[in-house]
């Protein structure tokens, strides 16, 4: 276990000044890249919320997609998307957020989730966890209930997983310092 996250841990490359100044951007297209530990990620995610009965991933857009899709494949759970504003065909619920760079607003189709639907919230990267609060307040307006919020990266001095308390935190790989 330890070993598999140090491998995933290595696989992901750090882009410093991006998307600006003073911001290091945590890439993971390498981890992507590689099959074997792309698969690694999914299955070390999938290991932990097997048991909990999820009945859907709510993933947040774009690379919230990429790490969602793949796990509720393998929890057989169903995929629900969150969108940046005006991208969902369907009626929709919205709600703003703070990023680390810059301020957003998120959207849901109004009829995503079933009343009482235990719900994942996946994303890639937890930095201050305005993205995934505002997801978890669209859970809530959809009636569902969050059973965790899940991330493959914690950037821990960022104390995103303080802002999440309410609904719990998971990571497979934490950065203590930037
Ligand atoms: P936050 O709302 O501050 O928790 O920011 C999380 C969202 O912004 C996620 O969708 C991340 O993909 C993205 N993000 C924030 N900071 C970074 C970073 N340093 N590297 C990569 N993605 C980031």
């Amino acid at each position: 276990m330890k070993k598999e996250i140090a491998q995933i841990r290595q696989a992901i490359r750090d882009i410093p000044n991006f998307p600006k100044p003073g911001i290091i951007f945590k890439d993971i297209t390498p981890l992507l890249g590689n099959g074997r530990l792309f698969k690694q990620t999914i299955d070390l995610l999938a290991d932990r919320y097997r048991p909990q009965e999820v009945d859907i991933i709510l993933g947040i857009e774009s690379r919230g997609f990429i790490i969602g899709a793949a796990l509720a494949y393998r929890l057989e759970a169903g995929f629900c998307i969150v969108r940046k504003p005006g991208k969902l065909p369907y009626e929709t619920h919205r709600a703003s957020y703070l990023l680390e760079y810059g301020s957003d607003t998120l959207e849901v189709h109004r009829d995503a989730l079933q009343p009482n639907a235990r719900v994942l919230i996946v994303d890639d990267l937890l930095a201050t966890g305005g993205t995934a609060s505002a997801a978890a307040e669209l859970v809530q307006k959809l009636g569902g209930r969050v059973v965790e919020c899940a991330f493959v990266i914690e950037l821990s001095f960022l104390k995103g997983r303080e802002r999440l308390k309410p609904h719990g935190v998971f990571s497979l790989i934490q950065y203590e310092t930037e």
